[in-house]
């Protein structure tokens, strides 16, 4: 038998989109994690009256764990304890351990405010009384922030966490942890998750094969396969229960023996993660017009990346393409400034600018209106340089606005980096 959740995100502001919901998408991914089937995510205000509609209706729909967040601060506005006690049928009572716990957090925060405008203790630890009345008979988690989150026992099983998500996110290992929360989710089927990365397929070609598969993988029906296309990649995040890991096998032969070029991650990595591990012991050096930095940016990201990432150069003029990377101005025009050759001088140029031994060079139009009728809005050339000589270099016309065009430029460089470093 499976297990069922619901989530119900609760706050006026992600409700009217002032703050994207970043609680809901992440919960889902660790009840996945955990086996357990989600049915639903809802969204609603402040009020208590649209927080109960949501918990009963989740409750008729028979899951087995609500998990909440937002609404557990000290303000009057936030009301979702009181609410979740209404509707498990339990009174709301103080936690007297609770309360010296949490005046203790406030002491220690207050700490770092001194002067006529500091706040008084007394104050503020009334207004926070509030947080330590808890439904009966709820097990406390003790809080990230000051907001402690619960879980209540009960049909179906409610998990109260509090809205910022840096709150939040320790406090759903807590809670899972509890073995209140733990019997809820006894039920639960076990899966194993895989995670392949495919670049330089198009999605019509995995739907191909896949229908392919559908007939040459016996048990292919036990493995539930979700393909998306992000940043220009394809992820195929594919789910089954251990029994059915003979089938999976096989789907992974199927796609090695047709897209051995494509694939380029069989345990889930990032080529970001993946380019981070060839440029260990190297120097890198970036030159990006149509971009603005944000290839630098990438190759920045990755722990440890200040090893490795010497520096880029962001030049959109010709004067800063000739200045700043010793690009030779009779090759801007004679080629123009988005042309294979000028982005192999770019490339050379950064790695002399920074005594690199690694460079890329990204030149092109992101657009609206910079395009001609030969290099229309989307070309984009590419040039990885290395120290010792070579050079792989690329026009690659994109699709999509100026964001689209700019994020997979940078993906489409990330993957030439790799290519260029894996052939070493
Ligand atoms: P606090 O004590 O901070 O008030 P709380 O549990 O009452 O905690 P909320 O008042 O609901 O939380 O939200 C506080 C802030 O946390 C929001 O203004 C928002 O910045 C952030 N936040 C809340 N919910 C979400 C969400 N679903 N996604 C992203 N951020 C959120
Ligand atoms: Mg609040």
């Amino acid at each position: 038998m499976s297990v069922r959740a619901g989530i119900v995100v609760t706050g006026t502001e992600v409700l009217t989109g002032r703050v994207a919901d970043r609680n809901g998408p992440w919960l889902a991914d660790r009840l996945l994690e955990l086996g357990v089937e989600l049915a639903h995510i809802t969204i609603c205000g402040d009020r208590p009256r649209d927080i109960e509609s949501q918990l009963r209706f989740l409750a008729a729909e028979g899951v087995d764990l609500i998990v909440t967040s937002g609404g557990l601060g000290p303000t009057a506005d936030d009301l979702t304890v009181e609410t979740v006690a209404r509707f498990c049928g339990r009174d709301v009572v103080l936690d007297a351990d609770l309360e010296a716990r949490i005046a203790e957090i406030i002491r220690s925060m207050m700490g770092r405010y001194t002067g006529p405008d500091a706040p008084d203790f007394e104050t503020v630890r009334a207004a926070n009384r509030k947080q330590a009345m808890i439904p009966a008979g709820a097990t406390v988690l003790d809080p990230v922030g000051t907001a402690p989150g619960l879980v209540v026992p009960g049909t179906p099983t409610v998990v109260v966490l509090p809205g910022p998500p840096r709150e939040l996110q320790p406090m759903w290992h807590k809670a899972m942890a509890t073995a209140v929360a733990a019997e809820a989710i006894a039920g639960r089927t076990q899966y194993e998750q895989q995670t392949l990365r495919m670049f330089g397929l198009p999605e019509s070609g995995l739907a191909d094969t896949l229908r392919h598969a559908e007939k040459v993988v016996p048990d292919f029906s036990r493995l539930e396969i979700t393909t998306c296309l992000r940043r220009g990649e394809l992820e195929i995040v594919t789910r089954y229960e251990p029994d059915a890991a003979g089938a999976y096998a096989r789907l992974l032969a199927v796609l090695r023996e047709r897209h051995a070029d494509a694939i380029f991650s069989e345990d889930g990595s990032l080529i970001d993660d993946l380019v981070a591990r060839l440029l260990a012991g190297r120097q890198i050096a970036t030159a990006e017009s149509c971009t603005a930095g944000l290839l630098a940016g990438r190759l920045a990201d990755p722990p440890g990346a200040s090893a490795y990432l010497a520096g880029g150069v962001v030049s959109y003029s010709n004067e800063a393409k000739v200045d700043l990377l010793g690009v030779d101005a009779a090759l801007i025009a004679e080629y123009g400034a988005v042309s294979e050759p000028v982005a192999e001088a770019m490339a050379a140029g950064a790695l002399r600018r920074f005594c690199a031994d690694t460079a890329v060079a990204i030149t092109g139009i992101a657009g609206p209106g910079g395009g001609t009728p030969d290099k229309p809005v989307g070309t984009v050339c590419f040039c990885v340089a290395l120290g010792d000589g070579r050079m792989i270099t690329r026009t690659i016309a994109l699709p999509g606005d100026r964001a689209d065009v700019r994020e997979r430029s940078t993906t489409v460089a990330m993957h030439l980096l790799y290519r260029a470093l894996s052939a070493d």
